[in-house]
């Protein structure tokens, strides 16, 4: 791995702004803006960003789709890497030149209930990357030293991008459903988290079911290692799930209600169901009679802490992952946001600042 040092850009002294694309206004194209980069203040690095994935938070983020907005201006992007550049004084957790991952979870208070137990990622007091403060849509970005992650030699940093939020949010979705040898997975959505889930079912030995509306998504889906694919648009996913015994796990993974409630009925009995997309329209119709006869779990799974996301990464770096995704310039992240919208996209687009 390359140790060279990364200096500020200017030689008299930190640097003091950097491009990155900025939403003003929630449905309003985003535009590339000279930003100021601000002081750092305890705790935080700033980083050189190299590669930064688009997650549909992103687009969710510039639509204003969710409860909890964010407030314009504002710069997304939680799925950065790059190369730090400078510290703030108290900083030990890093160096000057580690290359590291900026994801969702930014920041946590380090001392609640949730995060002394390991789930820093249901802390309170948390602050998201790109939404509660700016993220790595530029070329630089801050963030908290305690909350990056390095990412190991031998990882390309376009992999670890999408890594960085769709890697570690579908390896906890699988953790989350207690997937074991010979289950059957049913993953529901093929994109940028679904062709990951995939993986990370068949890793933990499950047998994978991949459920899209688009067949291209279906042939890449068994190219990562699903052993059944259903065409939601041609067939009914439960009726042929149910024929193959029904599912022990269902990842709800497409931002439809509609493929929740699919995800729902394709369950065995004594099946569990795990709720990772976070569709704008935020209700779902379940039968409550059906759940508690038929012994259902319905948990909900919110991206994966510090510790997982090494996990990611270390499978990732011993050769048992594949990251597919299309590189393309930031100055085209609107043209990027629509193509995602319209599913016109294999899994996922990573970004050049
Ligand atoms: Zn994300
Ligand atoms: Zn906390």
């Amino acid at each position: 791995m390359s140790t060279t040092i990364i200096q500020p850009d200017s030689p008299t002294g930190p640097l003091t702004s950097y491009r990155a694309a900025v939403v003003h206004e929630f449905g309003r194209p985003l535009t590339l803006d000279t930003v100021p980069a601000g002081g750092l203040t305890a705790g935080q690095v700033r980083v050189r960003v190299e590669a930064t994935g688009l997650c549909h938070t992103d687009i969710h983020a510039a639509h204003g789709d969710w409860p909890v907005k964010p407030s314009p201006p504002f710069v997304p992007g939680h799925e950065g890497v790059g190369v730090v550049a400078e510290l703030a004084a108290d900083v030990t957790e890093v160096a000057v030149g580690d290359r590291v991952a900026m994801p969702w979870l930014g920041y946590a208070c380090g001392h609640c209930d949730h995060c002394m137990s390991g789930w820093e990622t249901l802390c309170l007091e948390q602050k998201n990357m790109g939404y509660s403060f700016d993220g790595t849509f530029g070329e630089y970005a801050t963030a908290y030293a305690r909350y990056v992650v390095k990412v190991p030699a031998g990882v390309d940093p376009f992999d670890a991008a999408p890594l960085t939020c769709a890697g570690v949010t579908t390896y906890k979705a699988v953790k989350v459903a207690g997937t074991r040898s010979s289950d059957l997975v049913a993953v529901f959505g093929v994109g940028g988290l679904g062709h990951l889930a995939i993986q990370y079912a068949a890793i933990a030995g499950g047998r994978v079911i991949a459920i899209d509306i688009h067949d291209d998504k279906l042939t890449l889906a068994r190219e990562l290692g699903a052993e059944f694919t259903i065409n939601a648009l041609e067939e009914d996913p439960i009726e042929a799930i149910q024929k193959l015994g029904g599912a022990d796990q269902a990842i709800a993974l497409a931002v439809a209600p509609k493929a929740f409630e699919q995800a729902y009925g394709s369950l065995r009995r004594g099946g569990t169901l795990v709720f990772v997309a976070l569709p704008a329209d935020n209700e779902v119709k379940l039968p409550i009679f059906e759940t508690v006869l038929n012994g259902i779990t319905i948990v909900g799974s919110i991206v994966g802490t510090r510790a997982e996301l090494r996990d990611v990464f270390a499978l990732h770096a011993a050769g048992k992952t594949t990251v597919i995704r299309e590189t393309r310039p930031l100055a085209d992240v609107n043209e990027a946001m629509a193509d995602v919208e319209a599913g016109r996209v294999a899994a996922r687009i990573v970004f050049t600042p």
